[in-house]
């Protein structure tokens, strides 16, 4: 039975850090006019609103988007962090204050052309109704289904341009083995395929069984981003990081989102850091 709602972590640090790398990979992609097949595997509500009950309970915004919302006008001199926030503002009611919070439909309907198509899957029954209710762009199909699956069912493309974020809830631990399992399927059927992988940072450590899996699997090019709150030892329950795993990140992604997920990072305290490493080089 799947659990896991959105709306109590909207706009955390993680949703920062997992939308500023989306954003990233789709400035890029913008650069060439040829078709793009864009899929979210585990799309949530698309918008969630700030003063919601649920968002309102652990305000998790606030170690997160708010932050880094607060810190726009001195984080400016970032180019690619001055657009992330001015893409922001546009899903506001009004134009300082953060009152929605926007998923990653939102973002990828953001930066899609007539030419593209955008597959997007929710598996739980409250969570796509959410979905059905935004307003998205004719090329945006939403699926009332399991995203891991139907985004096998997708290859290959139609498209010359393949790109995919995979942001499971990881409520099974098998869910870490199964996303590297897709990551080399997507990758066998697509060998240009750039593909996102969000996952956390919890003390039991399960995040290794996908990077491992990811290593193993013989995969090159593959580039791995760490933004944590606090040192993996002073956690002792709870998220205290987010990861991301890209396969074949476009050329120069890794450097400018090293420096801007380190100003990131010194908007959310004094103990937070981000580390990026080639976790399998080229
Ligand atoms: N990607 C969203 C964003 O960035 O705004 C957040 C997604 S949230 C972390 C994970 C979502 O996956 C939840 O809404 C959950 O209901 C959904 N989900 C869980 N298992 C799924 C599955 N097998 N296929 C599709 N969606 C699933």
């Amino acid at each position: 039975m799947l659990a896991y709602q959105h709306a109590y972590h909207a706009g955390n640090f993680a949703d920062v850090h997992k939308h500023l790398t989306l954003f990233a990979v789709l400035q890029y992609l913008l650069r060439k006019s040829s078709a793009i097949t864009y899929v979210d595997t585990h799309a949530g509500r698309g918008l969630y609103p700030l003063e919601a009950e649920e968002t309102q309970r652990l305000r998790e915004y606030r170690q997160g988007a708010a932050a880094v919302w607060a810190a726009r006008e001195v984080l400016a001199d970032d180019s690619l962090l001055a657009a992330w926030c001015e893409r922001l503002g546009d899903a506001q009611s009004g134009a300082s204050t953060l009152s929605h919070y926007p998923g990653s439909p939102w973002w990828l309907a953001n930066d899609c052309r007539e030419q593209d198509r955008l597959a997007l899957f929710e598996l739980h029954p409250g969570e796509a109704t959410h979905l059905e209710a935004q307003v998205l762009p004719p090329q945006a199909r939403r699926q009332h289904a399991d995203g891991l699956a139907g985004i096998r069912a997708l290859l290959p493309p139609a498209t010359p341009r393949f790109c995919a974020l995979i942001d499971p809830s990881y409520e099974r631990k098998q869910e870490y083995t199964d996303v590297a399992a897709t990551l080399q399927a997507v990758a066998a059927k697509v060998r240009h395929a750039i593909v996102m992988i969000w996952y956390p940072l919890l003390p039991s450590g399960r995040h290794h069984d996908l990077l491992t899996a990811a290593r193993r699997s013989g995969l090159r090019k593959l580039w791995r981003s760490e933004l944590t709150l606090h040192p993996p030892g002073e956690a002792t329950h709870g998220m205290y990081g987010s990861g991301m795993l890209l396969l074949n990140p476009p050329w120069g992604i890794d450097t400018q989102l090293n420096a801007s997920l380190t100003r990131v990072a010194s908007c959310l305290g004094d103990t937070a850091s981000h580390v990026s490493q080639w976790w399998v080089p080229e």
